[in-house]
């Protein structure tokens, strides 16, 4: 372990996955998604180390519970400031 190779929160140049054979890096979410989904390194297939912290995918949408499906709007984002005059 070098003191040179830690991550710093913040810092842009971060890649978000590393492969631990070939030592490529990406940077990209949606690369690291990609990756993510199949578990190897697309250049050699070696290990991969994940160095982000999890984020939800773009293209996921977030998924809905029944509980607020039959609710109103103002259940949820509570009542609007006119209605409590
Ligand atoms: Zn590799």
């Amino acid at each position: 372990m070098t003191a040179a190779t830690g991550t710093v929160p913040g810092m842009r140049s971060s890649p978000r996955v590393r492969c631990e054979d070939c030592d490529f890096a990406w940077y990209g979410a949606t690369a690291a998604h990609g990756l993510r989904l199949i578990g190897a390194c697309a250049r050699c297939g070696g290990p991969l180390a994940f160095l982000a912290a999890d984020e939800p995918a773009p293209s996921a949408a977030p998924p809905v519970t029944e509980r607020l499906a039959g609710l109103s709007p103002a259940a949820v984002l509570g009542t609007p400031t006119t209605w409590a005059r």
